[in-house]
């Protein structure tokens, strides 16, 4: 069985603790590995490491980081099979929508490659007297990244790029689920010129990330996964003295009014809510067609297509629409909701429970299952499923429509169908979402914008990576300067003639 690493001043070092976690193949249900979770002690450490290489690293220019960019990202497109090929055996996404993981988060490299202009600071001359003003963006020092499962690659791209280009030192603990990926991007990391101890990475579990938490040399956290440990880890780093942005999780809903392309709007619902399994913060789990005449016809159009979706592991081929979901648990999890959603009244339209694959007999598949006639007071309107279940809240009205995502606790993404402009600009102004799609099924924002949800979806300030990473990612320092006059007020520089 593969043991794997810590990754430590730029090479791979072994677990000490006698702790580790299994990393399952999904597809088969096999252990294909095991990792090592990290002490206090192996933390403590890695952490110190780090605060040594920062100091060294935010001497270097602006310019020469980002050519470690470059370098990063050129390797990246390089190995793109090889990434690719790392998330889908451990997450169990197919190889298409891996590469779309590992995309998304080259793309936020690609940003830092132009981090001097985003590092520049201000300034102001003669804002008195004599007086200048400069502020400048100083690297943090250690900081740490605590990510999901559902992106293996994506998340903690997201992460470490935007915070090593501003001249931070980072730890980063991947999920426990699907450590592999981070271990190779660390390794390119190296490859491409990064300074030993600048990006150290911690396997671990809660042990580790309390001990990340209480460590006075880390100054920032960012963290993304459910909404319930989003809380809790800003609460403890804020009580610690740390800046913190912590994202969680989502319930995102999807209007469909009645003057929207039918075909189109359903053929977004499926990708966006089966995708990946389902496994995704901006997956749409919520169709809420206006109407009874567009919710009939909306669910008479989806009840084919759901059919005809193909699930399989990712070594079946290009054509499989999502593969297993991450675990046991999580299965378990989703049949259970689904069994709840039947006894609270929901109509099942689709069940994809008794879903069976030869060969793959363990492995934590599930068919993709509709449910029509849900209610906001059903367990599986209220909870994340994070799975491939899609459910249908039916609204009167527009503005009912949009009441249900307004008293939604979650924030992250929404989305409406619509041919009507002044519906649309209505929606995208009142709605109280992060990020909006018009027309539009998974409105993750290009790398130049930022990511971040509202309500229970973000606990801090400023969204992810764009320009918000790089505010997050520095403090501010302003000087003011003020020269008295010298020797250009008291030289004498006329031609006298000699007393
Ligand atoms: P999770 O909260 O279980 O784990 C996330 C990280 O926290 C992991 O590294 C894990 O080791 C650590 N962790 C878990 N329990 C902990 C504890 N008690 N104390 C300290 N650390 C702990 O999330 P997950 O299951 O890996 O990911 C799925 C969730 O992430 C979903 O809720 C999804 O919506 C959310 N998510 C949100 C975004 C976003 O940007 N808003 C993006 C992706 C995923």
């Amino acid at each position: 069985m593969q043991e794997l690493t810590h990754y430590i001043n730029g090479a791979h070092v072994k677990g000490t603790s006698g702790r580790f976690a299994d990393v399952y193949n999904p597809a088969t249900g096999e252990v294909q590995a095991r990792v090592p979770l990290a002490t206090p002690d192996e933390v403590a450490d890695a952490v110190e490491k780090a605060a040594v290489a920062q100091v060294e690293w935010a001497k270097v220019n602006p310019q020469r980081r980002a050519r470690v960019m470059m370098k990063f990202g050129a390797l990246i497109n390089e190995h793109m099979e090889e990434l690719a090929e790392l998330v889908a055996r451990e997450h169990g996404k197919t190889i298409p929508d891996a590469k779309g993981d590992v995309q998304r988060g080259l793309e936020v490299v690609e940003v830092c490659m132009g981090a001097p202009a985003m590092l520049k600071g201000e300034f102001m001359d003669s804002a008195g007297p004599g007086i200048d003003l400069t502020s400048m963006r100083q690297a943090l020092g250690v900081v740490a990244g605590i990510t999901p499962f559902n992106f293996p690659a994506m998340i903690p791209l997201w992460k470490m790029a935007p915070a090593i280009v501003c001249g931070n030192a980072m730890i980063l603990k991947p999920s426990e689920r699907v450590p592999s990926t981070a271990l190779r991007l660390a390794e390119l990391f190296s490859e491409a010129g990064l300074p030993d101890g600048v990006l150290q990475v911690i396997n671990g579990d809660k042990e580790a990330v309390d001990t990340l938490l209480d460590n006075d040399t880390i100054q920032a956290v960012g963290f993304v996964g459910s909404t319930p440990i989003a809380q809790y880890i800003y609460g403890r780093a804020a009580t610690n003295g740390k800046r913190a942005q912590c994202f969680g999780g989502a319930k995102n809903h999807m209007i469909i009014m009645p003057d929207a392309d039918l075909d189109k709007a359903s053929d977004a619902l499926i990708g966006a809510g089966f995708g990946a399994a389902g496994e995704r913060c901006m997956a749409i789990s919520v169709a809420v067609p206006v109407g009874k005449d567009t919710a009939d016809k909306l669910v008479a159009k989806l009840l084919p297509k759901i059919e005809a979706l193909k699930v399989g592991p990712y070594t079946a081929g290009d054509d499989v629409d999502y593969g297993p979901v991450i675990t046991a648990a999580s299965l378990e999890r989703i049949t259970s909701l689904i069994a709840s959603g039947v006894e609270q009244g929901a109509t099942l339209a689709i069940d994809g429970r008794d879903f069976a694959l030869q060969g793959y007999e363990n492995g934590y598949f599930i068919g993709p299952t509709l449910f029509d006639d849900v209610t906001p007071e059903m367990d599986i309107y209220k909870e994340e499923i994070f799975g491939p279940v899609l459910t249908t809240v039916r609204a009167d009205n527009y503005e009912d429509a949009l009441k249900l995502v307004m008293d939604n606790q979650y924030g992250n993404g929404t989305a409406i169908y619509t041919a009507d402009g002044d519906t649309a600009r209505d929606f995208a102004s009142r709605v109280n979402v992060g990020m909006v799609g018009i027309n539009f099924p998974i409105p993750v924002p290009l790398s130049y914008f930022s990511f971040g949800g509202w309500k229970k979806s973000a606990f801090g300030d400023l969204n992810q990576y764009g320009p918000d990473a790089f505010k997050f990612y520095t403090k501010t320092k302003t000087v003011t300067s003020r020269w008295y006059s010298g020797i250009k007020d008291g030289a004498a520089l006329n031609f006298k003639a000699l007393d």
